[in-house]
């Protein structure tokens, strides 16, 4: 089994800083409406001001919402949780979820690194997941 800490991320790819075992979110917030944006933006879709500031996320979210997916490709191992994750900085992020059970709507979670989807033959990519 790949451990996360042994996956390799190009950091000009990745939205997101590792710190310890928490993962911020790279977003951007526009400097005329305040909107922000998770992936990053360079220029706002509501007013086109630009560039945005470059912000980084909190760990912490909560639960808006959530699905159970039962089928999917076969790169994904069913059933998985997504979750809409809304962050303090006013942004909703949508994420895989860790957990055996669904999580509570309403609930905190913390953003912390899980092995994504197969990449190619062997190589698993973390992408940040939601866990209560
Ligand atoms: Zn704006």
């Amino acid at each position: 089994m790949t451990r996360v800490d042994e996956v390799s991320i190009p950091e000009k790819v990745a939205n997101y800083v590792i710190e310890g075992d928490r993962v911020r979110l790279r977003a951007s917030r526009c400097p005329t409406c305040g909107s922000v944006f998770h992936p990053p933006r360079t220029i706002c879709p509501t007013d086109g001001a630009g560039p945005l500031e470059e912000i980084l996320l909190g760990n912490k979210g909560t639960v808006y919402t959530f699905t159970v997916v039962r089928q999917s490709t076969p790169e994904f191992k069913t059933p998985y949780v997504l979750v809409y994750v809304d962050f303090p900085e006013q942004v909703r992020v949508l994420m895989p979820y860790d957990g055996e059970e669904p999580p509570s709507i309403g609930s905190q979670v913390d953003i912390v690194m899980g092995l994504g989807p197969k990449q190619e033959e062997g190589e698993l990519a973390s992408v940040p997941h939601a866990r209560s």
